[in-house]
């Protein structure tokens, strides 16, 4: 992805990670502007880093390595993260990703497109599963926390796993897990219905869309079929 290359002061991060890999992605929020996040960072005396910064526009800032170790979740405090291992600092394992405003504020679409797009990419260089027991909210490894606020942590991860370009170079069959209304011309259940495939019955997919929360599979004649109903609901998984 496009982004700027802001660093972080040279004690505010370690090299390398003692032999861990990321395993988890934590989500965190500024408090503040992406700017703020990058001074605190510069900053020796603060003592934080994370890996990355996404703003509300989408910018998105890079102040640490993947593969460096960043100072954004080194706290535990009754965590309840699945996945903690209690004897080992979550910072070795986990990638941080700040974002741009105040606990409470709802994320424009394009902060939450830039921050699944990123969310993904990492995902994929580290072998991470796109699901709740990876991609955590920084106050599940520290409850005195509220960080990240607000965030639909369902949506990130849905938004995650399909992406946002049409990925499929082939068409496909799926199979629908119940009955399912074909949508006329685009993915929303506000669409007209164009046909109805029974349960159990194959139809053909050309590709697949993201609309808000959910997937649609697109036919070869530009109809949509949500891909909850089907046997791939999660289109991008091949
Ligand atoms: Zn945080």
């Amino acid at each position: 992805m496009q982004h700027d290359w802001i660093g972080c002061a040279a004690d505010n991060f370690r090299k390398g990670r003692h032999g861990f890999e990321p395993k988890a992605i934590a989500i965190h929020v500024i408090v503040g502007s992406l700017e703020s996040a990058g001074m605190t960072f510069r900053d020796p005396r603060s003592s934080v880093s994370a890996h990355y910064g996404v703003g509300k526009s989408g910018r998105l800032h890079q102040f640490v390595e993947e593969a460096d170790t960043a100072f954004h979740a080194g706290t535990v405090v009754e965590a309840t993260w699945r996945l903690i291992d209690p004897n080992i600092n979550p910072n070795l394992y986990t990638v941080g990703i700040e974002h741009e405003g105040q606990p409470q504020d709802t994320w424009p679409d394009e902060q939450f497109r830039a921050s699944t797009a990123l969310a993904r990419e990492i995902a994929g260089r580290w072998k991470i599963a796109l699901d709740r027991d990876h991609i955590i909210m920084h106050r599940e490894i520290r409850a005195s926390k509220t960080c990240p606020g607000s965030v639909d942590m369902e949506r990130l991860i849905r938004e995650a796993a399909c992406s946002p370009v049409p990925a499929m170079n082939s068409a496909r069959q799926i199979r629908a897990a119940m009955k399912v209304h074909v949508r006329c011309g685009r993915p929303a259940t506000s669409a007209a219905i164009s046909s109805v495939i029974p349960m159990g019955s194959e139809f053909e997919a050309a590709g697949f869309t993201v609309s808000g929360n959910a997937c649609w599979h697109e036919t070869p004649a530009h109809d949509y079929v949500w891909a909850g109903a089907t046997d791939r609901p999660n289109p991008a998984q091949s």
